[in-house]
Parts: C-alpha cells; structure tokens; sequence
C-alpha cells in the first residue's frame, strides 16, 4: 500500500473533518494529501505542490516554514513547552505582552491570552459582559453585522451572522441583533444601513453588551468589503452613547488588508480587539483579545477577577513564535514590502471584472475577490468548478461559494504572486468559457 493509501484508509475510515458534508466526502471527494508546506506552496505525498492561495486559511502570513520562527520555536521547545499560567509568568509571555501593546492601536494596554481565534472573541464576549455588570447593567444582547463571521464556539456562533453556520443552533445561542451591512456603491458613512446602526445604539444602548465588527473586511461573508467611514460612524455612536466595541481582527490583523491593523485605516479605536490567525504566524495555536486601561481597571478593582482561562493559556511555545513574528515584521519590514505586491494584486483583480463569468471584483490589501454569482453564497457550488480547474493547474483555491479569493502569504515572491494570479485567470476561463 502506497503512503498515500494508507493515510487516505485511515482518514475516511477515523476522522471528521471541518465544514465538511461527511457523505459526500466518504464517497466522491479525494482530498489533497500534503507532507510538507514551504513558502508559498503545499507539497504532497507524491511530490506535487500547489500554491497556497489562501496561505491556510489566512493564517500563515508569513509562509510556510519561515526559518525565523522554526527556529524560535526549536530554542522554546528546548527550555520549556507549557506551564500554568495563574501565579506564574515567563520571558515569552510577558514581552510578547509589551512587544504587542507597542504596535497595538493606542491606549489598547493589556493582553489575554488564548487558543485561537474564537476563544479571542469568546473572551471579549466575556469580558464585556462582566464589565457592564459591574455598572449594574444586564445586558444580555450583542449587536453585530450580517454575514459576520466570529468562530465557532457557543458564544462566537450566537455573534455570527452566516446563515448555515448559525441555524443548527438557532435555538440556544445568546441573543444578537444582526444589523445590515452597506450596499457596494451606497455612501458607507450616511447610509441606511449606518443608520440603523445608530438608532439601535442610541435607542437600545443600555441593553447592549456591545458591538462586535469585522473591520473593513467580512472575511468568511465573502471578502465582502466595508469602507473606514463605517467604522467611524460605528465608533462615534459607540463613544457617544457609552457602549462597548469589540473589532475582532483575528482575519484582517497583521498586515492583511495593507496595515497592520484594518482599525488603523478608520484612524479608530476599540474598546476590545482579537487577534489570532497571522498573530502566531499560522505555525501554533495562539490568540490574544487586547483592552483599554478603562477595561482593565474596572476588573483590577475591589475583589473583581475576570473567571476565565485555557490550560494552554500564554503557552511558551505559541508566545515565543508570535513574538518572532513581531520581529520579522519589524526587521524584514513586511508593511512596506507589501505594498507594491498589492498594487500588482489590485491592478488583477479590476482587470479580472472583464472575464467571462464574472459578476464584480473587489481587493483591499492583500485580499483580492470575484463572485460568479450576482447574489454570492456560501453554499454556491460556481467556486468549486474554479477550485477543481485551479488544482489541475497547481493551486489550492478553496472558493467561499461563489466566491473566489485569494489571501496569499505576505511574502509571497513576486513571481508566485504572477502565477497564482495566471492560474485563477486560467481556471476562471476555463470554467466560463473563452
Ligand atoms: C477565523 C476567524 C475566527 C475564528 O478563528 P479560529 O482560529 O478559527 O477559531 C474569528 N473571527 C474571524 C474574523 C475569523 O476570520
């Protein structure tokens, strides 16, 4: 039996895979069996490889197996895997602290530590809870975006605003008030939909925990794009009506929309913001949920104590790599390295508009989309045609329905970049026609 086979014998017969329809997938799917990732691109059992195109799920920012970070965590591993994190610190958790409060958005001055992305926002769901109880408040009910994506755990499911995501479980999840998103076109910062935003904030104010938001970019929704004046008129409501708001950047963090933070673009600043994904490089399992001093001192106050944590919390492992991170970003200059990938990434896509089966394109950093469909959903089955298409030619494209996108690593080399863009190019063609 070829390695291949064993794996695949023991996959279909043991595991249960994420978002997956496991039926269909018993029977008609053969999954990509990888051995190794380096750089931009994944590497199979027989030796082919395949351009990341979404650097894993956004989170391997800067490449597989950057050697900076394999070799912090080699020099971790050696003096200290894990330790409990209550009475107890170490090196790589503290400064990691000091090191991401120092590019954090002003007056953001704490760090919690966690797992991954939705134990971030569970977290900041949490903590604003347990913050407005300490005013006497008992609010129950969080506002957030439609389509919006938080993660998966009980509480990020209840905040989550796509549609098959949420049903199955529609029935016990925490109350949440889906507010519109504005239209493509409509003026982001007086239209309706800022205006319902507005009036829920100052009519409901004090019976919402807060606003929880996915600045600039709705990553899971479909790459579907809100401009900074959203923001800034969801910050200036929040601020003038005293309620709270999360920006969940667990996506759009780490240089991903061209700024190491998408909140910087608003010139704006959260009350809570979470960070996973890039913020370990995509190499472990890490998050972080940062506070204002405000936050901070209200649960540092009389006997008050935030009745949360992981076993794998400020993890040494997961803590010295994101600290690395901070580092390559800081040394190799990622940001500015950056911005002539995104302009040849935007210049793409607005010429990808004329391919036939094209409905619109959209980029914002190092994000660029096109739907197949004029109302793109997530159970759209167009992609999937573009995704088998884009394999064939040596590119892992998995589609968010009729959605194609692309999220490559941050140092992606120029030339990838050229090659991935031909490829989807190719296997838009090849789907639609000539
Ligand atoms: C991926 C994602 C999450 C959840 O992160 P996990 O690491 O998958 O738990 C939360 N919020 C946003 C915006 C995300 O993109």
């Amino acid at each position: 039996m070829s390695a291949r086979e064993a794996i695949l014998r023991a996959d279909k017969a043991h595991v249960w895979h994420p978002y997956t329809q496991m039926r269909r997938y018993l029977d008609e799917v053969e999954p990509l069996v990888l051995s190794r990732a380096s750089g931009s691109y994944l590497y199979d059992v027989d030796g082919r490889r395949y351009l990341d195109a979404s650097a894993s799920w956004w989170v391997a920012v800067l490449g597989h197996g950057h050697p900076r970070l394999l070799r912090a965590l080699r020099e971790q591993a050696e003096k200290m895997g894990h330790v409990a994190f209550a009475g107890i610190t170490h090196e790589p958790a503290a400064m990691l602290a000091k090191e991401l409060c120092a590019v954090a958005p002003a007056g953001l001055s704490h760090a919690f530590f966690s797992d991954d992305g939705s134990t971030a926002v569970e977290c900041a769901l949490k903590m604003a809870l347990q913050f407005r109880s300490f005013h006497g408040a008992r609010p129950r009910r969080f506002v957030a975006l439609e389509g919006a994506f938080h993660g998966d755990t009980l509480g990020c499911t209840s905040v989550g605003g796509v549609e098959v995501f949420r049903r199955p479980f529609a029935d016990v999840v925490i109350d949440c008030v889906h507010v519109p998103v504005p239209e493509a076109g409509e003026d982001h910062g007086q239209s309706r939909a800022v205006q319902a935003l507005v009036e829920l904030v100052e009519k409901e104010g004090a019976s919402i925990a807060a606003v929880v938001v996915e600045p600039l970019v709705q990553g899971a929704a479909g790459m579907r794009m809100v401009r900074p004046e959203y923001l800034r008129a969801l910050d200036a409501a929040c601020k003038k009506h005293d309620v709270l708001w999360i920006a969940d950047e667990v996506f759009t963090g780490y240089g991903r929309t061209g700024t190491m933070w998408a909140t910087e673009q608003a010139g704006v600043v959260p009350d809570i913001l979470c960070t996973a994904k890039g913020f370990s490089g995509g190499l472990l399992p890490m998050a972080a949920t940062l506070v204002s001093d405000r936050i901070f001192d209200a649960f540092a106050t009389g006997d008050r104590a935030f009745y949360y944590g992981h076993s794998f919390c400020g993890n040494p492992l997961g803590a010295a790599v994101a600290r690395e991170v901070l580092a390559v970003f800081r040394e190799e200059r990622v940001l500015e390295t950056i911005q002539p990938k995104i302009a040849k990434l935007r210049a793409a896509f607005e010429a990808f508009t004329a391919l036939p089966g094209v409905v619109r394109t959209r980029s914002l950093g190092m994000i660029g989309a096109l739907d197949l469909a004029t109302s793109s959903s997530y159970l759209g089955t167009r992609g999937w045609g573009v995704y088998e298409a884009a394999l064939a030619r040596g590119a892992w494209l998995r589609p968010l329905g009729d959605t194609v996108y692309i999220t490559p690593s941050l140092t992606i080399a120029d030339a990838e970049l050229d090659e991935l863009l031909g490829i989807v190019e190719a296997s838009v063609r090849a789907v639609a026609g000539p």
